[in-house]
């Protein structure tokens, strides 16, 4: 969990669920091995939850069944088959079949496989009918490990954000993605949308909505010092810069430094937002290859730039089923292939209000004076810079950026 190391409470609530987990795994209480089966013939299925009074019911298949207990899967229906995974307690899971030994046959973490069903619950089949694709927050709203408020919180989930509809619980509960976590929000503040994924935003010039200039840089810079000169230089001049740094980058700084990137960026005022992990072209990759590539040690946040802005319908599954918007630019200076300072000065300073500039922290518009004349530039032409944040109030002295960005960027 090193990767964890220096990021908000944000991360720390992710990093909590996995060790949570692991932690009950290892006490060795896996459910299932060699339990009873169901009684009953194939379509009977006992639910779980009400064992006083072992309710049968006749069923069609379930869409979704979620784990009462540490739950094994395996390749075939019965302890007999080798196990796969262990799936934790209280995961809902699709359901894709279901034996003769009323096992369950199920998708879970991009493994298919079989689990028994004496330790799920069904979820609720009445629930694909009605459950909404998206719903939208009316309040700022806590992201929880489960259906409650006895569990914990995850992220704050800003008023006003869309986000993707996994399932609901029986008290009415969302399950749902957003920032790349998935958990549980009360169904008191939200309201049902037909929008798309969460936060909606323009994919060119993201949550700027505003006439001032983002300059954005992606990939990874060349050095500590030209990263803590650019990023104290851009605070100091009341600069708001968006970077986008790869997890490879961050993993490489935090082991050749043990600092992390994108936490001494955001304690300068500054935005950070997701890279993917190894920096490849997500086209060719599965929605499921390519939404792994937007966590594990990459940017964990709500936005996110694809690498060389390739898009595609996998691609936006990707990005869809991690809760992350794309914000790719609106203008390319094409810095990595003038490696010129002048060009990349010139073509940035022509921007036009509201342009998301493409630059990369390697190349020459990620310097303190390539920053002083760009700024300087646009304002001869009478266009603003993004601005440093200042808090959610605007006021006084550069304060620490949140981990995830709000629908619309204070710039
Ligand atoms: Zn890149």
């Amino acid at each position: 969990m090193l990767w964890h190391w220096g990021q908000s409470n944000l991360a720390w609530g992710a990093c909590g669920i996995f060790l949570a987990a692991g932690l009950v795994i290892s006490a060795g209480s896996i459910a299932e091995t060699g339990a009873p089966h169901a009684p009953g013939s194939p379509g009977v299925i006992q639910v779980q939850g009400a064992a006083s009074t072992s309710v049968m019911v006749a069923t069609a298949l379930p869409s979704k069944v979620k784990t009462t207990a540490n739950l094994n899967l395996r390749t075939g229906p019965s302890t007999a088959y080798r196990i796969l995974v262990t799936i934790p307690q209280g995961t809902t899971v699709n359901v894709l079949a279901q034996a003769s030994t009323g096992w369950y046959k199920v998708s879970y973490a991009g493994y298919i496989g079989w689990v028994s069903n004496s330790y799920v619950s069904i979820v609720s089949s009445s629930t694909p009918s009605t459950l909404p694709a998206t719903v939208r927050t009316t309040a700022n709203l806590n992201l929880r490990t489960g259906p409650s408020t006895a569990y914990w919180i995850l992220a704050t989930i800003p008023q006003g954000t869309t986000v993707k509809v996994l399932a609901r619980a029986a008290n009415g509960w969302y399950k749902v993605s957003y920032a790349g976590l998935t958990g549980w929000v009360s169904n008191a503040y939200v309201t049902t949308s037909t929008g798309t994924s969460a936060p909606s935003a323009p994919q060119s010039t993201g949550p700027n909505r505003t006439s001032r200039v983002v300059l954005t840089f992606d990939d990874c810079p060349r050095t500590l010092s030209s990263f803590t000169s650019t990023i104290k230089y851009a605070a100091d001049h009341n600069m708001g810069l968006v970077l986008a740094p790869t997890g490879n980058c961050l993993s490489s700084f935090r082991s050749r430094y043990g600092v992390d990137l994108a936490s001494l960026a955001r304690a300068k005022g500054q935005w950070v937002i997701n890279h993917s992990v190894s920096h490849p072209d997500l086209r060719p990759l599965s929605c499921s290859a390519a939404a792994a590539e937007l966590g594990g040690s990459g940017v964990h946040t709500n936005f996110g730039r694809p690498p060389y802005g390739a898009i595609d319908a996998s691609v936006r599954c990707a990005y869809d089923r991690v809760g992350m918007a794309i914000w790719t630019w609106s203008r390319d200076t094409l810095d990595w292939s003038t490696k010129s300072k002048s060009i990349t000065v010139a073509r940035a300073s022509a921007a036009r209000p509201g342009d998301t500039v493409l630059m990369h922290m390697q190349w020459q518009g990620f310097a303190p004076d390539s920053l002083r004349q760009i700024k300087a530039n646009l304002a001869n032409r009478g266009v603003g810079v993004c601005r440093a944040y200042h808090g959610s109030d605007g006021a006084g002295a550069v304060a620490r950026t949140p981990v995830l960005l709000p629908s619309s960027l204070p710039c």
